[in-house]
């Protein structure tokens, strides 16, 4: 039913706790993106999933196969993109997507067929004779994106995919998960356009996942609209608020976070409750960002 489910998983460096009790499930062909900020763990979850760090206690199930002893079964059905570059920088962008090929036993004429695929959906014809070293970053990440998908992995684990990409080149990656049917996609990410672009989104905070549903889901925890409130005293004025309109609001790098079923008229009452304690307001539909400041209490980044 779930091609992959994880079951409790935690892991420490030494003493410092990186992942605390994780628990989810992934269906075939979903695109399930972890979003949290620095620290949160994404990078150790990513590193766990694509086999880089061996697991001991936690139930991580793969297709049916368990990562802590089948670790060999698990690599064939990964493509990964790490954060760090994995290609030969000396060789041409055909030679790197060959050599890959041939490391999943690709050769003749459907090694040739994926590699046109590959190039004609990253936008990398153009330079498939050129040596990567001579490309852009961003280019080099369509061509790691390239490497990747070549052999058709069954899960393609991404870490922080569009970062180095400009927007254009964010904007048809988004257009290319939108597009996968088969393959079910795991990525991690700080960036809120990319969580927004995923079928479901478990965030993270502190090695823990505080909530998993989708970008809807998530983003209706919030009722209504959110109202930022610049104040020169937020303590003070925090309880003032509280009190007279039956809300909490968050206090979050000095600004006060307050959910709003009706943010206009909440604001217009605001202001005129305390013309001298306020600088400016705004307010607009919660983001994911609003989600994460609610249940954690924190800023995002
Ligand atoms: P993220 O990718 O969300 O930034 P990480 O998985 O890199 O999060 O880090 C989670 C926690 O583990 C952080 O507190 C980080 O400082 C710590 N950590 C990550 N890698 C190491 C390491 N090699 N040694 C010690 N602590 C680490």
């Amino acid at each position: 039913m779930f091609p992959i489910k994880v079951e409790n998983l935690s892991y420490a460096y030494g003493t410092r706790r990186a992942l605390v009790d994780v628990t989810f499930s992934i269906s075939q062909g979903e695109v399930f993106g972890f979003l949290g900020p620095n620290g949160s763990g994404k990078t150790t979850l990513f590193k766990i999933l694509s086999t880089l760090i061996p697991v001991d206690q936690a139930a991580v199930n793969i297709f049916g196969y368990a990562l802590r002893n089948e670790t060999q079964r698990v690599r064939e059905y990964l493509g990964v993109v790490f954060q760090r570059p994995s290609l030969d920088l000396k060789l041409t962008v055909t030679e790197n997507l060959r050599h890959h090929g041939h490391l999943y036993g690709l050769s003749g004429r459907t090694l040739d067929r994926r590699l046109q695929e590959a190039l004609d959906q990253f936008e990398l014809v153009d330079r498939s004779q050129e040596r990567v070293e001579t490309l852009s970053g961003g280019l080099q990440r369509r061509v790691e994106l390239a490497k990747a998908t070549l052999h058709k992995p069954k899960l393609l684990l991404l870490d922080e995919p569009s970062t180095g990409l400009d927007p254009g080149a964010r904007r048809s990656f988004r257009t290319y998960l939108a597009s996968l049917q088969e393959t079910t996609v795991i990525l991690t990410t700080h960036i809120l356009d990319d969580a927004e672009a995923c079928d479901r989104v478990g965030i993270l905070s502190e090695g823990k996942l505080v909530a998993i549903g989708t970008p809807g889901e998530l983003k209706r925890r919030v009722g209504g609209d959110v109202v930022i409130v610049d104040s020169p005293e937020p303590e003070q004025l925090s309880p003032k608020i509280s009190q007279k309109f039956a809300c909490t609001p968050i206090l979050v790098e000095g600004l006060l976070h307050i959910e709003s079923r009706n943010g206009h008229e909440f604001v217009r009452d605001l202001v005129a409750a305390f013309p001298q304690a306020i600088r400016s307001v705004r307010f607009g539909k919660p983001t994911l960002e609003d989600v994460f400041i609610k249940l954690t209490g924190r800023h995002f980044n």
